[in-house]
């Protein structure tokens, strides 16, 4: 039989391989909150890059920073030192609370550099043997793209056709508390999960699990290992998700807003007793830390270190419950989550994993000039910029109900 025909791509000509099935809709030009597309429609951007456009597109404060170091200097490489890094990794561990940090680029890298860490942390400090090292993760989880990390994820959109699998990994069912205190034994390094699911769907652990996570961590000598790339930086009306269980990670991966939307920046911030097994030679990237990233980065920690975003995010994130549960009341949505302003919105469906009424919800949206993307099925994700106005979000939730009466 003839091998089964490969799937085709968004349009005929495209010359970009098919990894991403993008809403119609192409973007010149954005301000804040909006963007205004090729077709003369201006559009309310609910997505906000994954949140790594947090501050909204091109905040000033952002480009100026990036404009000031284009002229000055932009790449030094790790081979040399330059005068921005310093000071952006002081800054960055005081307001995160912590010792160090690692700078380098995408998501995706921190959390290979967090494995990484602990890992060598396991062999180094706590004794584990040799090759032996395990991580307790979350089944849900989503931590970037790459082949160790797809070889922990749940999805099989994700995960099947990339084997063969890195080894040394346990999942366990999200928010349950027992069940990581099981997983947990003399071979375990770290816990890794991100402390609310983002691509889940927005989902919120119970109550006592941080807690009750720290404490297991602490009773085995286990690192708590917070990716908080997603949820940090101000999405949850707090600079770190954690912080609104009052616990504190061992090692902490952060990357999208840390770089304002304008460069790719992230990190791994945590305890010198672990970051500090990290020898020179054992880790790198040509780009990670470069002085243009610092740049940026500094500025936004200036727009993080006043608490004004995190405090913005709190109050437009009530107004945000207040609109999405109303949703619920009247059964267009089964279920809202929300944190912060980050919503998770649940459509009736028969199949929820396998419908399509998220992405058809989406279009409708589109069609009413808000972009939002479907988290999977019959679920999707609202994460607009934290410098929204009231009245567009107002606006906004006001198009989703009649998008949702439309379905
Ligand atoms: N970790 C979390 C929690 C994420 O949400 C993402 C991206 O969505 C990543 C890691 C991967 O980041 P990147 O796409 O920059 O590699």
């Amino acid at each position: 039989a003839p091998p089964p025909a490969a799937p085709s791509p968004a349009t005929p000509r495209s010359r970009i391989a098919p990894n991403y099935a993008p809403l119609p809709v192409e973007i010149v030009a954005g301000e804040g909150a909006w963007v205004t597309a090729t077709d003369g429609h201006r559009y309310l951007d609910l997505l906000a890059g994954y949140s790594a456009l947090n501050f909204g597109h091109r905040h000033p404060a952002l480009v100026a920073a990036a404009h000031r170091q284009l002229d000055t200097l932009t790449l030094t490489s790790r081979a040399f030192s330059h005068t921005l890094l310093e000071p952006w990794a002081e800054r960055l561990t005081a307001l995160t609370r912590t010792d160090l940090a690692l700078p380098m680029n995408t998501g995706a890298e921190a959390v290979e550099t967090a494995i990484k860490a602990a890992r060598k942390w396991g062999y180094d400090v706590k004794g584990v043997p040799a090759d032996q090292a395990t991580i307790v993760v979350a089944a849900g989880n989503f931590h970037g793209r790459t082949t160790t990390i797809v070889s922990f994820s749940t999805d099989p959109d994700a995960r099947a056709g990339f084997g063969p699998y890195t080894p040394g990994f346990r999942v366990v069912p999200f928010g349950d508390a027992a069940a990581v205190e099981q997983a947990v034994d003399d071979t375990t390094v770290a816990v890794l999960m991100e402390p609310v699911q983002g691509e889940q769907g927005v989902v919120v652990p119970p109550d006592d699990f941080w807690p009750a996570v720290r404490r297991t961590c602490d009773a085995h000598g286990v690192l708590l290992v917070a990716d908080e790339i997603q949820s940090g930086l101000g999405r949850t009306g707090t600079t770190l998700a954690l912080d609104l269980w009052g616990v504190r990670a061992d090692l902490t991966t952060l990357g999208k807003a840390l770089g304002g939307g304008v460069v790719p920046v992230s990190a791994v911030v945590g305890r010198s007793e672990v970051l500090g097994v990290l020898t020179p030679g054992t880790h790198g990237s040509t780009f990670g830390g470069n002085p243009l990233a610092c740049a940026v980065s500094l500025a936004v920690l200036d727009l993080l270190e006043t608490g004004d975003h995190q405090e913005r995010a709190k109050i437009l994130g009530e107004q945000l419950a207040t609109a999405t549960r109303a949703l619920v009341d009247d059964g267009l949505l089964v279920a809202a989550r929300t944190v912060g302003l980050w919503a998770g919105l649940d459509v009736p469906a028969s199949d929820p994993e396998h419908s399509v009424v998220g992405r058809t919800l989406c279009e409708r949206l589109l069609a009413r000039r808000v972009l939002a993307k479907d988290a999977h099925g019959a679920t999707i994700r609202l994460a607009p910029p934290l410098v929204v106005r009231e009245a567009d979000l107002t606006w906004a939730t006001d198009q989703l109900r009649d998008a949702l009466v439309e379905l």
